[in-house]
């Protein structure tokens, strides 16, 4: 490395964020380093207070600053229906179209035996446990559109069947192998109007 240690060492960090490549992890490093020390306080400041506050709402595990979170504190909000999605992101995602007024669960994750990712690893015993003590009709499963996402939700359909609970997909006017994250309001809002009873 040609860089003195404290820089490498930044460099490195950034180099470890996703989407980062080197160069780009080195201009973000020499940027700090020109930035007066109030700002890069600001910013160390930012991460910190980001990991100390935000934390999991322990009834749907999105990310929230409170526990449990605004959504599922809401009471104008429908409890009677439960969005079950990937990650936090798509929760967003989801809050953007600003058409749906259920609540969420978050599983952290999909079915993916070739990672090693089991039923285990996600979210899934704590979503069934909260189908026992509230008065649930509909569980839709908008895990993202490809094969993980499609062998989560069925996996979970297949789990809730003997409860009697509906449980719907949404529909595929979202792109196949897509994220959720990344699929437009109207599309999303279409792909949840359409959804089916799986
Ligand atoms: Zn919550």
């Amino acid at each position: 490395m040609q860089y003195i240690a404290p820089l490498a060492n930044l460099i490195e960090h950034f180099r470890a964020l996703p989407g980062i490549g080197q160069k780009t992890a080195v201009r973000l490093a020499y940027h700090v380093l020109d930035m007066d020390a109030a700002a890069a306080k600001s910013l160390a400041g930012a991460i910190l207070e980001a990991k100390e506050k935000i934390g999991y709402c322990s009834t749907c595990f999105n990310l929230s600053d409170r526990n449990p979170c605004a959504i599922c504190d809401d009471e104008k909000r429908d409890h009677s229906v439960i969005c079950v999605v990937e990650q936090p992101q798509d929760v967003a995602a989801m809050e953007r179209m600003h058409e749906y007024k259920g609540v969420y669960h978050v599983l952290h994750g999909a079915l993916s035996p070739l990672e090693g990712v089991g039923p285990d690893d996600l979210r899934i015993k704590e979503l069934l446990t909260r189908l026992y003590d509230t008065n649930v009709k509909e569980i839709i499963m908008a895990t993202n559109p490809n094969v993980e996402g499609e062998a989560t939700a069925m996996y979970i359909a297949k789990l809730l069947k003997p409860s009697g609970i509906k449980v719907t997909r949404i529909a595929h006017g979202l792109p196949i192998g897509g994220d959720l994250e990344y699929a437009d309001e109207v599309t999303l809002a279409k792909a949840m109007e359409n959804r089916r009873e799986i």
